[in-house]
């Protein structure tokens, strides 16, 4: 579990508006506190006083004073609230992880979050989506993602791995490699189908980029793929 509070006690910048009017929220916005997740939809809140209370958000419930004397919705449940609406902390069920290729932080369920790696929405291709080849220029289509590096994985016939073999120099090693396949092409009588129509190749994950559509830069700001 990455602790995403792990750049310590922060306030949050005020609203524009003049939306949430409640005295709790906007202590809940402007108070220095950390939110850290523990999984099942509880949340360790340390607050600006240096106590620690914990918020079971779906219960609706606090340890602080405020919740369990008065009953109200205090400025931890808030705060909580307020996180995972703005991206910072996880909602319940899910768990801050990070991805495998790019480090971003991404919540993915809590019960496969162990079970990684897990990949960014920009990192990962899906099934049948189709792509670039960077080094050719030719155009494939995604088998899948594997959970292995291309320094992990063997290349059939050759005495290298995808992070060794000749063209692949100058992708990271522990790149994600995906299975892609060339697509064959239509009318192709079948005295024409080569291996390479059949077959499934491994690629790291940085040499394949998603075909450009007009007017998209995300593949320019990309900093492990730009140029
Ligand atoms: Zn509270
Ligand atoms: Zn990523």
């Amino acid at each position: 579990m990455i602790d995403t509070a792990a750049s310590g006690k922060v306030s949050l910048a005020p609203l524009a508006e003049t939306e949430e009017m409640n005295p709790r929220s906007q202590r809940a916005r402007a108070e220095r506190m950390s939110v850290t997740p523990l999984g099942g939809g509880l949340y360790e809140v340390e607050s600006q006083s240096d106590n620690t209370y914990f918020v079971d958000l779906l219960g609706g419930r606090c340890t602080c004073p405020d919740h369990m004397m008065r009953g109200v919705r205090c400025k931890h449940l808030r705060r909580v609230a307020i996180e995972i609406n703005e991206g910072r902390a996880p909602p319940p069920g899910k768990e801050a992880v990070e991805c495998a290729r790019c480090q971003s932080v991404i919540f993915v369920d809590e019960k496969t979050a162990a079970a990684g790696p897990h990949y960014c929405d920009h990192c990962e291709l899906q099934p049948g989506e189709p792509v670039v080849d960077r080094a050719t220029g030719d155009l494939l289509v995604v088998v899948g993602m594997t959970d292995h590096r291309a320094d992990q994985v063997e290349v059939p016939g050759r005495d290298c791995t995808v992070a060794t073999y000749p063209a692949n120099e100058g992708y990271p090693a522990d790149d994600p490699v995906v299975e892609v396949l060339y697509p064959i092409p239509s009318g192709l009588r079948p005295e024409q189908v080569e291996a390479r129509h059949v077959r499934r190749y491994s690629f790291p994950r940085s040499r394949l980029q998603r075909p450009e559509r007009p007017g998209d830069q995300s593949e320019l700001t990309d900093f492990r793929e730009a140029e």
